[in-house]
């Protein structure tokens, strides 16, 4: 890999067994978990559901199903903020805990002989989305042959620890549900790849791969951030994706190792994604740890379960250190591709205004997409949007790389996002008043022709109520003629 940096990892959170959260009251599950459209709520207040039922149905190919983790009463469904970037404010149905109803609803389980597109489509009705932290809807990313299937336990960023414990406790699930993702997209070669530092999930790898016969082991280096698609492939195949393409077009397919196990348990077990694993770290919270937790579950209840904030706690972010979402409050609800909530004290020198750039170069040199970041920076200052995207400001992944190897600590990725929205903001307002001009000239339009069909009646009408008179002045001017002339 290109660039990148060797992070202290922070990996605290993998160290005890993973703990499950089942006794929640209350859960706020939204309908947007993944890229693309949000689930259509097919609920109403007052329903009452059971844990797997249908909460909120797929609005196209490119969107994802919502079930229900626990049984419940519907009590509201209200818009409230995604802590996405796609969107500001999503529908999120919320959910009380009711008596247990009876066993979760499953789907009926697929055996080896069931076809690839049938088994593509459980994985699409299970409501199956990327759950390394991209949230692509699985069935979609599916679409098509490959010949590499790469499976990535890669969990490069600092306080991620939920992938290392996963593969530690069930690494027979990943490679299980690796084996069906291979055979439903074809792969003939299928990799398993984790960093040099996980000793504890490679031994866990080590005592099972021999019942896998297919599915190879690869260990990369430890350095952020590998654990990037693009950046992965480039190590383990030596291709780089086009800046505009995609896996697909160089036939590889990579999938995060818990959205193997996800599908492994939707396949052999007919299970919906209701519930996913989460770590949650940082130097402000008192016992970091792995959990698995039901959808929906407040971030301040995983935190509490976690031995709750230490009293010099100031910064909360829904993702790993690096390129995790500030959060201003505790109450957002975990989604499927929310796999940390990291919890860190005032870091140093983090209010130190910030000095001009001198040029030096650092920031190039540790961009793992073989940007110029210094570039981007005096483009971005200038809202020169033309030129920021000439140099690749949308191949930018946003990895933060590039801020603490700057002498002068200027905040570069905060910036590339902020020029990332106000130019795709620009971009839809331009869209939003190129609709409205074209809807005004063609009200104009309809408005100039109506008029000119009511001035064409009101003309008919006045040659029907003229033309009588005219008809009777000539029928007397003709009579008058033929008195004034003399007999023959
Ligand atoms: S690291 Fe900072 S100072 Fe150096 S070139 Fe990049 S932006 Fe400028
Ligand atoms: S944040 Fe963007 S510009 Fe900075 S190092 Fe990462 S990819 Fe490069």
């Amino acid at each position: 890999m290109f660039g990148g940096l060797r992070l202290a990892p922070h990996k605290e959170a993998a160290d005890a067994p993973m703990r499950r959260i089942e006794a929640v009251e209350s859960l706020q599950v939204s309908m947007l978990q993944h890229s693309g459209r949000p689930a259509r709520p097919v609920v109403q207040v007052g329903d009452r559901v059971r844990r797997g039922d249908l909460l909120g149905a797929a609005a196209d190919v490119r969107s994802a199903p919502v079930h229900a983790p626990i049984d419940a009463v519907v009590e509201a469904i209200v818009e409230q903020p995604s802590w996405l970037p796609s969107a500001d404010a999503i529908l999120h149905v919320h959910l009380r805990r009711t008596d247990s109803a009876g066993a979760p609803r499953c789907l009926a389980p697929l055996g080896e002989c069931t076809d690839a597109e049938a088994l593509r489509e459980r994985v699409r009705e299970a409501g199956i989305v990327g759950l390394g932290g991209a949230g692509f809807p699985t069935a979609d990313k599916l679409g098509g042959d490959r010949s590499v299937l790469i499976l990535n336990g890669v969990e490069c960023e600092p306080h991620i620890a939920c992938d290392d414990r996963l593969l530690r406790e069930d690494a027979r699930a990943v490679l299980g549900g690796g084996r069906w993702l291979a055979r439903i997209c074809g792969a003939q070669q299928v990799l398993i790849a984790v960093e040099d530092s996980m000793h504890a999930a490679i031994d866990a790898l080590r005592a099972v791969l021999a019942d896998f016969p297919g599915i190879t082991l690869r260990v990369v280096p430890d350095r952020y951030p590998q654990g990037g698609e693009r950046q992965l492939i480039a190590t383990l195949c030596g291709v780089e994706v086009p800046a505009d393409g995609l896996p697909r077009d160089v036939g590889i397919l990579v999938a995060n190792v818990a959205t193997a196990a996800a599908t492994h348990a939707a396949i052999e077990r007919g299970e919906p994604l209701t519930r996913r694993w989460v770590s949650v770290s940082g130097d402000a919270v008192a016992a970091p740890g792995v959990f698995e937790v039901p959808i929906g579950l407040p971030v301040a209840e995983l935190v509490a379960a976690a031995g709750g904030y230490t009293a010099d706690a100031v910064h909360l972010l829904l993702g790993g250190s690096m390129m995790g979402t500030a959060l201003p409050d505790d109450a957002a609800p975990i989604g499927k591709l929310h796999n940390a909530v990291t919890v860190l004290r005032a870091r140093a020198g983090s209010t130190a205004p910030a000095l001009p750039c001198i040029r030096c170069g650092a920031c190039a040199d540790a961009c793992p997409v073989r940007l110029l970041p210094q570039q981007l920076h005096a483009f971005s200052r200038a809202e020169d949007d033309g030129r920021l995207q000439a140099q690749g400001l949308f191949a930018c992944i946003e990895c933060g790389c590039c801020d603490p190897v700057c002498p002068s600590g200027i905040p570069l990725t905060a910036q590339f996002r902020q020029a990332k929205q106000r130019i795709q903001l620009e971009a839809v307002q331009r869209v939003q008043a190129d609709t409205a001009r074209q809807r005004h000239e063609l009200r104009q339009q309809r408005l100039l022709e109506t008029e000119a069909l009511r001035a064409e009646r009101r003309e008919a009408r006045r040659q029907q109520v003229t033309d009588p008179i005219q008809a009777a002045l000539a029928r007397a001017r003709a009579k008058a003629a033929g008195e004034r002339e003399p007999p023959a």
